[in-house]
């Protein structure tokens, strides 16, 4: 490790440029030796953001072999899953191997982590060159270990849960909390439940974001999605008001199937799409002062605050922090509560 003194937000782990945060990092020090204040996990499995997956999925024509390259070699190259294209990462499960005396993450040696920090600032070193994946899902065994820094997240695995169910639902966590947190706060400012629609409803973001929204009591939840496949699923598991199929990168058709549903919009709107291309349709969907948040790592900032501003749409728009606190244990409350959430990740991961 490089001789830079310890940081608790990893500045010391920073190999180029200088100056800046991990996260805005082009390469960070991977080395497997945990200072005083870091954490040591021994990697088993990643889970790659999907709008990172998607992208690679993409330019690499579906070839798993490919994409399995492609994801050891930014690893390889960056010290970190830190895709260059989407900027974004995701997260990863494992076991912590080493704690360092002054570490305040309060965790132990043994002890079954996912890591709630993402993994575009997380050191990372993979030691099997990803062997064991075919290169064909979200997630991917490996051996490897990461660093945790002092001013770091990670929340101990539930032993009720598969690995693969719990680091899918991690991954998202940050999305119901926050669209929790947004509809309840629209009811203490207007005294009203709030409409809510959620583009890219049937995915694991959107699922999560719908069922807290009917959970912090929204008067009206629409669910906008790519095909007839999703509404089906949507309508199955009995997860919102109305279900409406559009290409959310298409504007005018989003719009008009949010609008359809909700008359002059959703006074709150959250894109869990993963493709780019759907800032305007959530600010068309939107009404008059109503939200958006901005979950998907496939938002544009200049369409998104130019849009808004060429269409004098007076609305705020939040970006998708993957941070509240409770997130994890909300989520995971969801799945108890919400069992038609359940069966859509699991009937995702088995598809994977
Ligand atoms: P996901 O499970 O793959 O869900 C995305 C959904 O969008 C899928 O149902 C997908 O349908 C649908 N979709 C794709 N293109 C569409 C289109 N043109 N029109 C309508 N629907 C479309 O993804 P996720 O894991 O929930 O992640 C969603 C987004 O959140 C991603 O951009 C991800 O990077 C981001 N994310 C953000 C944070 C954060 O901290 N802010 C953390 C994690 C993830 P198909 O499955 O049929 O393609």
């Amino acid at each position: 490790m490089s001789a830079a003194p310890l940081s608790p937000i990893g500045l010391h782990r920073v190999v180029s440029p200088p100056g800046v945060l991990p996260q805005a990092a082009t390469r960070l020090d991977a080395d497997p030796t945990p200072g005083r204040d870091e954490v040591l996990i021994r990697v088993q499995r990643l889970n790659l953001d999907a709008a990172s997956y998607r992208q690679l999925h993409t330019a690499h024509d579906g070839d798993g072999t490919a994409i399995r390259d492609a994801v050891a070699g930014i690893i390889t190259e960056r010290g970190k899953m830190h895709n260059p294209v989407t900027g974004s990462g995701g997260m990863l499960i494992g076991t912590v191997e080493a704690v360092g005396p002054d570490s305040p993450l309060g965790l132990a040696v043994g002890d079954r982590v996912a890591t709630l920090v993402s993994l575009t600032l997380t050191p990372l070193r993979i030691t099997d060159g990803l062997a064991d994946w075919d290169g064909l899902s979200e997630q991917v065994p490996c051996d490897g270990h990461a660093v945790l820094f002092a001013r770091s997240i990670a929340a101990r695995l539930p032993d009720n849960e598969s690995d693969e169910l719990a680091l899918a639902v991690f991954d998202v966590c940050g999305a119901p909390a926050l669209t929790s947190r947004i509809v309840r706060r629209h009811r203490t400012l207007t005294g009203q439940s709030p409409t809510v629609a959620v583009l890219g409803a049937a995915g694991k973001s959107g699922s999560l974001s719908l069922a807290a929204a009917r959970d912090g009591d929204a008067a009206q939840t629409i669910a906008l999605v790519r095909d007839d496949a999703e509404a089906g699923l949507i309508r199955e598991a009995k997860l919102a008001d109305h279900v409406a199929v559009a290409d959310a990168t298409n504007a005018v058709a989003t719009a008009e199937a949010v609008t359809a549903a909700t008359g002059s919009g959703a006074d709150i709107t959250v894109v869990c799409v993963d493709v780019p291309g759907c800032e305007h349709g959530a600010i068309l969907s939107t009404a008059q002062g109503g939200t958006i948040i901005f979950f998907s790592m496939a938002t544009s900032f200049p369409a998104a605050a130019l849009g808004a501003e060429g269409l004098a749409a007076d609305v705020e728009m939040i970006i998708g922090n993957g941070y509240t606190p409770g997130h994890a244990d909300y989520a995971l409350s969801l799945l108890s509560t919400v069992p038609s959430i359940r069966s859509m990740f699991e009937a995702r991961l088995a598809a994977d």
